[in-house]
């Protein structure tokens, strides 16, 4: 994987000391899926966009159950986590049409998983050149802007593909 240059994610490092409990947990919690930039919640399982993202449209696929590895997870989670990460893989084919993805977990500190007893999958959109690119966005203001565009573009398609039929 190229390494993504992301210096917002300072922030992130800074900001992470300051929250209490475990931030999906939080999420999960809380009813304001649009503050927690919630894009869809299924039975075993919800997705949210990173704030502190490597890439535009950079999301997190989390079953809903504690747990620090996905084998502590039943059949029916396992089943729910995987096509919540298809269906947003799609959501995000449709409206921000990357030419490839990053799709991945990490365990463990040493992996690089900055949280580490709450597993969950990255999905990560990319674009020829976007290495060189993102650097460009690294105000906080366009990151926050870019996040609020595309928790709404996500949502909407959502709403788009679902009309008719029930996930
Ligand atoms: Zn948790």
């Amino acid at each position: 994987m190229n390494r993504l240059w992301a210096p917002w994610r300072k922030a992130y490092i800074t900001h992470k000391v300051k929250i209490k409990g475990c931030l999906f947990c939080n999420a999960l919690r809380c009813q304001n899926d649009k503050s927690n930039l919630v894009v869809r919640r299924t039975r075993h399982s919800f997705a949210m966009l990173n704030l502190y993202p490597y890439n535009n449209g950079h999301v997190m696929i989390v079953p809903a159950r504690h747990v620090d590895d996905l084998d502590k997870l039943n059949e029916a989670e396992l089943l729910d986590l995987t096509q919540l990460l298809i269906h947003v893989k799609k959501l995000l084919n449709q409206t921000m049409k990357p030419e490839g993805f990053n799709i991945g977990i990490n365990l463990g500190k040493a992996a690089g998983a900055g949280i580490t007893s709450h597993v969950h999958i990255h999905i990560v959109p990319r674009w020829v050149g976007d290495v060189n690119f993102m650097p460009a966005l690294s105000s906080t203001k366009i990151i926050s802007d870019s996040l609020q565009s595309s928790y709404e573009q996500l949502t909407q398609a959502h709403q788009k593909t679902s009309r008719g039929k029930r996930r």
